[in-house]
């Protein structure tokens, strides 16, 4: 089942704008969170485990003990889906009973069948788990061997055909837009593409210290000496460079403002201009 459009709100402010200096409103005032698209992507969920032991004449080299292995498979063309995805596939969010509510929703049908998922799987199982190990034999010399599980030890305890939701979401911060795709499930959501992440002004990638322009919407680095964010030295809004005015302060200072402060200092008959 697909996340409720409030989690999908909450994790898509998180990720592009995380925390930041915002003033006077507040992230979750300024953005518009919308869902475009929900496309149900098959895949086959496999269940596994897998006991070996390689040995050599010198004795275990290597072992495997695996209770509970997963994978994720595409049910259209067998290829193996980001693992990161497999947290996704729990039980509280599968559901047999659930339809699609909307026709923005666009399912596809399974192309691989239950057996051959079984068959694709077992290889890249086998592929997953293979090692080449180095050891020192009887005569002190160091050898190396490839460890590759064998078929007859990976056992397939479940093999499910599920649906994947994966939502595109435009997300508007006063003028800027943003899209974003994720894959997510009740109480979960994986960003799978965005472009968020990095200062919109000088390209960097972003800390934890980030400001969000309440004029223009713009995620940049936080004030810093030299920087390109500010509080306006009238009203204390957050603005980004590109937002902001100046005027004379004393003789040799310039008074950094909002573009709304500088409009009531032009009314007032003082000379203000734009910053850059
Ligand atoms: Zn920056
Ligand atoms: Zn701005
Ligand atoms: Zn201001």
């Amino acid at each position: 089942m697909p996340p409720s459009s409030e989690l999908v709100f909450r994790r898509t402010i998180k990720h592009i704008v995380g925390n930041p200096l915002s003033y006077p409103k507040t992230p979750n005032e300024l953005a518009k969170v919308k869902i475009t698209k929900i496309t149900f992507i098959p895949a086959c969920h496999i269940g596994y485990s897998l006991h070996e032991d390689f040995s050599t004449r010198v004795g275990v080299i290597h072992s495997i003990h695996i209770d509970k292995g997963q994978i994720l498979i595409s049910g259209i063309d067998g290829k193996l889906i980001d693992k990161h995805l497999l947290k996704l596939v729990v039980p509280s969010s599968l559901s047999e009973e659930w339809l699609p509510p909307k026709d923005d929703v666009s399912p596809y049908n399974f192309k691989i069948g239950y057996l051959e998922a079984k068959k694709i799987g077992i290889k890249y199982i086998q592929e997953l788990h293979t090692r080449t190990v180095s050891y020192y034999g009887a005569n002190r010399v160091r050898y190396t061997k490839t460890c590759v599980p064998r078929v007859s030890n990976i056992f397939i305890k479940s093999l499910i055909q599920v649906y994947l939701p994966i939502l595109t979401v435009n997300c508007e911060i006063v003028s800027r837009r943003h899209q974003l795709t994720m894959c997510g499930n009740k109480h979960e959501i994986e960003v799978l593409e965005s472009n968020a992440g990095v200062c919109e002004i000088c390209g960097k990638r972003l800390s934890r210290k980030r400001l969000l322009c309440n004029s223009c919407g713009k995620v940049v680095c936080a004030p810093s000496f030299l920087g390109h964010s500010y509080f306006c030295e009238i009203c204390g809004k957050t603005i980004c460079k590109e937002c902001t005015y100046w005027t004379r302060k004393y003789l040799l200072f310039k008074k950094k403002v909002c573009e709304n402060c500088a409009d009531k200092l032009e009314a007032k008959g003082k000379k203000v201009k734009k910053y850059i």
